[in-house]
């Protein structure tokens, strides 16, 4: 064998060698980032200290201000001139909001307080209380993990994220972009609407694609739409939807609507287009 085909065969194993380890080191990043990007979903109150690494004392403080700050949204918002923008968008819930539509810079939440001191739009508190109670009544044990998240609380967590990646040994200049795949940038998660809502099953709470088969999730995914919610991230929608399968996020858009995804089989994105 002359010494160039000697140079090449080494040259293509190196080479094979390499390709190798990217894929690798592609998967476990992508496994990594699959990961985070669930947990992300289920960083309020009981969560919410160990995922920023705050004292439970500390998470609690915050947790009552972010509820004092909404409870006092609707007032405030009067008080200072600004009631129409609370009638703009009164009837509108049908707001998309994902990576590519951010809430609105004028867009007022007006909460109520549901169970262990979930705070959700107003517009939909009663379904919400009444999708649950009827689901525990029909024998499962639905726990309520993430409803609504102020602005402020969803630039904490993903400033926080960045803090603790870059501790991680992350370059502080990738840390913000690492950090957007698995904390939603402040104003593209649809929990700051107050309109969606995450559900696990006090069985099983981890928030991973084998929650489909609890027992809520089945209850839930055959019956959410006679209360007004719909399953908003749905199994190989992904693409469209910029988050993965969640089979414990609902979102509320009333009954009729609901009704109409639930029969058309379209993502919440796809809906919509067929309304324009
Ligand atoms: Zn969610």
């Amino acid at each position: 064998m002359d010494k160039k085909k000697k140079i090449q065969i080494v040259l293509a194993g190196a080479a094979g060698f390499v390709a190798m380890l990217l894929f690798l080191l592609g998967f476990s990043f992508y496994q990594a980032w699959s990961n985070e990007k669930a947990l992300y979903e289920s960083t309020d109150s009981a969560l919410f200290a160990q995922l920023v690494g705050e004292s439970d004392e500390k998470a609690a403080e915050i947790s009552r201000k972010r509820i004092e700050d909404a409870e006092n949204a609707e007032k405030q918002a009067i008080e200072s001139g600004m009631a129409h923008r609370i009638e703009k968008y009164k009837d509108q819930l049908l707001l998309l909001v994902n990576p590519w539509n951010e809430v609105p810079e004028d867009y007022i939440a007006l909460l109520n307080t549901v169970e262990d001191g979930y705070l959700i739009d107003r517009r939909c508190a009663q379904a919400l209380t009444d999708m649950i109670n009827d689901c525990r009544a029909a024998g499962n044990l639905p726990v309520i993990c993430s409803a609504y998240r102020t602005h402020e609380y969803q630039e904490e967590l993903y400033q926080n994220k960045i803090k603790r990646l870059v501790a991680a040994g992350t370059a502080p200049w990738n840390a913000p972009e690492i950090a957007a795949r698995s904390v939603a940038i402040p104003g593209t998660s649809e929990h700051q609407l107050g309109l969606a809502v995450d559900i696990i099953d006090e069985n099983y709470v981890n928030l991973d694609q084998y929650q489909q088969y609890t027992n809520v999730q089945k209850w839930l995914m055959a019956n959410c739409s006679d209360y007004g919610f719909i399953l908003r991230y749905p199994n190989g929608s992904s693409e469209i939807t910029g988050i993965i399968f969640e089979p414990w996020h609902y979102r509320y858009v009333g009954v009729s609507t609901a009704k109409a995804v639930e029969a058309s089989g379209l993502t919440f994105e796809e809906y919509l287009k067929t309304l324009e």
